[in-house]
């Protein structure tokens, strides 16, 4: 309502970077960090703009290995870090700086540091967008990133049981309360596809998706399916988006970036 949020940064962004879009979710393990890779990648590849993904999970960062990167950024003449890139993606993420064993066992205030440091010690500079894989739940890291940056906007990445469960409705209660607008939900796992015979199944049932952004007033941005390929890409460092960008499973990502 016009007034600035506690300890939101200078401008409320980071310079020369047009919009920062947050994926996020209520819980771990719903596929987020998979979302926000094959995001960015589509939003690069597909749309030709400038792109970013900060890992902000620190706790758990897995976009290094999720785009074949490592090894440690060098810092240029202002000391900032200059990001790792592949896919056509400007990378930083904690699993290029330290073994993800010590992240884990960080406290609060170690978390928040990290988080200052790749808000404003990296040169992103120029991007048209700025993908943040946040770190799942609802709580102090989120918060403060929430209120530091001005976001453009949040994409919630959810399962069906997540739905089921209101996982998901906690994510969006916290954008709303710091007034950054929610693009809309992704469910992911909606479906299972055999990598053998192709059979898709309903495993969860349909139309809970459907029916919670309607209860939420949310849009719904698009629907993922269960699908080895998407797995196996990822953990080989190649976003299915940009290996297999012709497959159904791809074709669902490039749907959801062209709705953000
Ligand atoms: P989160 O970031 O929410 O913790 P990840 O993106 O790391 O979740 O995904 C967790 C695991 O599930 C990873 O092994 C990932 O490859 C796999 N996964 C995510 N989405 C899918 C999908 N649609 N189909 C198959 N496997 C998936």
């Amino acid at each position: 309502h016009g007034q600035v949020p506690p300890g939101r940064l200078p401008g409320g962004g980071i310079p020369g970077v047009q919009h920062i879009i947050a994926v996020a979710s209520g819980k771990g393990g719903v596929g987020k960090s998979t979302t926000a890779v094959n995001l960015a990648v589509a939003l690069a590849q597909r749309q030709g703009l400038r792109v970013g993904l900060m890992d902000a999970d620190v706790y758990g960062p897995s976009v290094h290995r999720m785009m074949n990167l490592q090894g440690k950024p060098r810092v240029d003449e202002d000391e900032k870090m200059i990001p790792l890139v592949n896919h056509g993606v400007k990378c930083m993420s904690m699993g290029f700086l330290m073994d993800e064993d010590v992240a884990a066992v960080w406290r609060g205030p170690m978390v928040m540091s990290a988080l200052d440091t790749f808000m404003q010690r990296v040169r992103w500079s120029p991007l048209d967008v700025l993908v943040i894989d946040m770190p799942p739940g609802t709580g102090d890291a989120q918060l403060s990133i929430s209120q530091r940056l001005s976001l453009s906007g949040a994409v919630i990445v959810t399962t069906p049981q997540d739905i089921a469960l209101l996982d998901a409705r906690r994510g969006c209660t916290m954008f709303r309360k710091v007034d950054v607008p929610i693009l809309g939900i992704v469910e992911n796992m909606s479906w299972f596809v055999c990598g053998n015979c192709g059979h898709e199944s309903h495993i969860f049932g349909s139309g809970g998706a459907e029916k919670a952004a309607a209860d939420m007033d949310m849009e719904l941005l698009g629907k993922i399916p269960l699908n080895i390929s998407i797995r196996e890409q990822s953990d080989a460092g190649a976003p299915i988006v940009a290996v297999q960008p012709d497959s159904a499973a791809a074709q669902a990502y490039v749907s959801v970036a062209e709705r953000v």
